[in-house]
This record gives structure tokens, C-alpha cells and sequence, in this order.
């Protein structure tokens, strides 16, 4: 049977669509990271937990639209949510009414959240909450964590997940990037809290941010690392940011803050937040926030003017997918699937024989091929990411649609999605094994 678990190759038309894209699109992808080579496919269209290819192929969907997609695709409620609100305009610019009832909600969710002020991505909220810092504090350093995310602009691109990194040397994930910003910049392992703490007492009087994903892609903090940050950033007047792009509404109404109880001054929110429909924020300490005022004083303001800021489709959607993930118990059931998914994971690894790390808390799942424990992104690098790639691609191979470096669950996924990923992977591992 299983044997049979591929699902058939993707045919000669889509082959030639496929390479008509990388004709038309760097890359053939929406962004810097691409498809598996030779067998890319391009989406028709998105229903529940699955994708289906222009041949009409199913991919039971672990991508989940990059982690938006909380409540799996097309989800009747947000459908309806769009429509409704289409027919009332999309985009307004000026604030509306549910705007603010919205902003309410995150104050009342998200400890750290005093005010807030809406942006479209999550690279526009940290790009925001990390000038915000820089402006208030009137210094120029930032921390950044070795392997974590925060988008594409000048200060993120550096030491991303699969960097070559030799800490505390910054490594540039892109070219152009503006001169003077690697000066800003310091790199610090994750979970290090002794290093932590050393370079703080040396630089954190000229440190206006430290930045983390408080569980860092699929890495959970070890007991007392959140509590260093938050003390270290008391001790030397520097903001502390909280990037909850992909852990918020996700982990706990609050957050990983909440999870966690250490508060941020400032937080980035994104994905989960609106369902699939553009829409982010930066929310913090009104002592911070209120510096986005043009009345402010303009020697510490921060000018921020975006189009699509409060987008009204973002903003309905945002408001039905805090209904379902908060008010009607989502997150609890996401959760427990997140354990299950977890627990069958190792379970299905420790069968196969094969030394593996199982990482992710809440729906966030991933697993690594390595004997020692991760809990940064220099162990990350050392597993055995080759083996990994190769399993991963062959789960594509039998219509698995998931990211190599991270899995997402959503509420329409079931056990018997969970069992059937186990599946992909046992075959994954017996046909690369051969
Ligand atoms: N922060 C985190 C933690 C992320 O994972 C991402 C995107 N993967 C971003 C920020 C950037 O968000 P966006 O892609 O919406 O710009």
C-alpha cells in the first residue's frame, strides 16, 4: 500500500506552465524561497486543509498559506465575512468604527497591548516596532537572534534560519543592504542566557531594541531565557520586542507572552490574526505607541503611513477568526491536535529508527534528524538537513504540501490528517532509504 502513496507526476502542460512562470517571476515563486526543483506545481485553487494543482491534484495542505490560514482555506464564516464586507467597500484609509473595536480586542487579549496601530505584514510591523524603538530610545543597536524571522527589510535579513552564521558575526541573507546597519547589529544564539546577559552588560546602554520570536520558528524558550531578556532590557532602558507574527493568537489568546508570562514592551502581530486576509499590527506600552502620533514630539516620532493600514476586509476577517480561535475555544482544539500531532510524530520517527527532535508547541509543528535536543539554530544546522530535505521532498511527492523547515495545523485538520502525514513520512524515508 505503500507504495502506492505518490500521487501521479504533475503533467507535461503543467510542466510547461511551471517553466513559463520562471520565465515571468524570479525564481517561479512568490519569494525567496522556492518549491522543490522539478516537481514545482502552480495552485488552482485552496478548499478546507487541501490545495489543488492546475492537473487537479490534492496536497493535504501543512503549508497553510505560510501560517495565516488558522482556519484552513475558504472557511465558510470568513467567505461570508469578505462578501459582507465587500459589498461595504473594501479599503477605507481613514479609521472605521470595527478598526477600533478590533484594537479593543487586542488590548484586552495581548498583555502587552496599550495601543495599537494596524500595518498589512509582518516585515512592516517589525521594520515599525524596531524604528519606533530607535526613535524613542535615540540609539541605534539592536539585538537579533541567530535563526529567527522578522521579515524581508534591512535590519531582518541577517542570520535567518539556514545561515552559515558564525556568532556574533552578523551574515547578510541578502545583498543591498544598507551600509551601517551590520554596525547596528548584533547576533546572539537563542536560549543562550549567559551570553545574553555579558553582551547586555556591555552594549546595553547603546541597544535601543532586542527583537525575538519568543518561541523561535518552532524552538520553545528554555525555562528563564524571556525572564533575562525582559530583566536585561529593564536594567538598560531598551525596548524589548516581542515578534508574535506567527505565535500570536496562535500559542494562547495573549500569545507566547501569555504562555509565558514575561511581557514585551512592544509586539508584532500578523498571520493567524486575520485568517488569510492581509493584515498586521504593532501593539505595546502607550509610552512607545504614542511616539506614532504626528503630534508627538517630531524629535522622537516615527512617521508611519501605509495605504492599506487597517485594510476593512483585514480588519472583519481579523474580528470572525478572533470569534472562532478565542471566543468559541479554537485554540484549545488546535492545541490538543498540536500534541497529537507531536506525540505520532515521535512515535513514527522513534519506529523508523531514526535519532529525531520533534519541536513546535500549539499547532507549530516540525521535526529535526539530529540525537541532541534543539534549542537554537547552531543545532538546527547541525542535524542532517540533506535527509531532511530529501524526506521532505517525497512527502510532496505523495501530495503533502508542507514547508521543510516548519508545519502549521489548522481547525479543519483532523487525526486522520496527522496519521496520514505519518504515512508520507514512513514512505519518505523508505524510498530514500532504498
Ligand atoms: N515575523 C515572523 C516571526 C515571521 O515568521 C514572518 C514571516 N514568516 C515575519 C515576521 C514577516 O511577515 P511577512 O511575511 O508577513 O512580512
Amino acid at each position: 500500500m505503500r507504495n502506492q502513496l505518490a500521487i501521479p507526476p504533475r503533467s507535461k502542460n503543467q510542466s510547461e506552465r511551471v517553466k513559463r512562470s520562471q520565465e515571468l517571476i524570479p525564481g517561479g515563486s512568490t519569494n525567496s524561497l522556492l518549491a522543490p526543483d522539478g516537481i514545482e506545481f502552480l495552485i488552482a485553487k485552496g478548499e478546507g486543509k487541501y490545495v489543488y494543482d492546475i492537473d487537479g491534484r490534492r496536497f493535504l495542505d501543512f503549508m497553510l498559506g505560510a501560517g495565516p490560514l488558522i482556519l484552513g482555506h475558504a472557511h465558510p464564516r470568513i467567505v461570508k465575512t469578505i462578501a459582507a464586507q465587500a459589498a461595504s467597500g473594501t479599503q477605507y484609509f481613514g479609521l472605521s468604527q470595527r478598526a477600533v473595536d478590533l484594537a479593543e480586542r487586542f488590548v484586552r487579549y495581548v498583555p502587552c497591548a496599550e495601543m495599537v496601530r494596524y500595518t498589512s505584514s509582518g516585515t512592516e510591523a517589525t521594520f515599525h516596532a524596531l524604528r519606533l524603538a530607535r526613535a524613542v530610545t535615540g540609539r541605534q543597536g539592536v539585538i537579533k537572534f541567530d535563526g529567527a524571522w522578522h521579515g524581508h527589510h534591512d535590519l531582518a535579513v541577517w542570520s535567518m534560519e539556514l545561515s552559515p552564521t558564525k556568532i556574533p558575526e552578523p551574515y547578510p541573507v541578502s545583498a543591498g543592504i544598507q551600509h551601517g546597519v551590520r554596525e547596528d547589529l548584533i547576533v546572539l544564539p537563542f536560549n543562550d542566557i549567559k551570553q545574553f546577559r555579558a553582551t547586555m552588560k556591555e552594549h546595553g546602554h547603546r541597544l535601543a531594541a532586542v527583537i525575538c520570536e519568543p518561541v523561535q520558528r518552532t524552538i520553545s524558550p528554555i525555562p528563564g531565557f524571556l525572564e533575562a531578556l525582559r530583566d536585561e532590557c529593564n536594567r538598560s532602558g531598551t525596548v524589548l520586542i516581542f515578534d508574535e507574527v506567527v505565535s500570536g493568537f496562535r500559542l494562547a489568546p495573549g500569545g507566547a507572552q501569555e504562555k509565558y508570562r514575561v511581557t514585551p514592551d512592544l509586539t508584532t502581530l500578523g498571520k493567524a490574526v486575520s485568517g488569510g486576509v492581509p493584515l498586521s499590527a504593532i501593539v505595546g506600552k502607550k509610552a512607545l505607541m504614542e511616539h506614532l502620533d504626528p503630534r508627538s514630539d517630531p524629535k522622537t516620532y516615527d512617521f508611519h503611513c501605509g495605504t492599506y493600514n487597517a485594510n476593512a476586509l483585514g480588519i472583519e476577517s481579523a474580528h470572525t477568526t478572533l470569534d472562532i480561535l478565542i471566543e468559541e475555544n479554537g485554540l484549545k482544539q488546535l492545541g490538543e491536535l498540536g500534541d497529537f500531532a507531536r506525540e505520532r510524530l515521535r512515535a513514527t520517527l522513534a519506529d523508523l529508527n531514526q535519532d529525531a527532535a520533534v519541536t513546535g508547541e500549539g499547532p507549530l509543528f516540525h521535526f529535526y534528524l539530529t540525537k541532541e535536543p534543539i534549542h537554537d539554530h547552531a543545532a538546527v544546522r547541525r542535524s542532517n538537513l540533506a535527509l531532511s530535505d530529501a524526506v521532505h521532498r517525497k512527502m510532496y511527492e505523495a501530495g503533502i504540501y508542507k514547508q521543510f523547515s516548519k508545519g502549521y495545523l489548522s481547525l479543519v485538520h483532523s487525526r486522520d490528517d496527522i496519521e496520514a502525514l505519518c504515512d508520507a513520512l514512513v514512505w519518505g524515508f523508505e524510498t530514500v532509504r532504498q
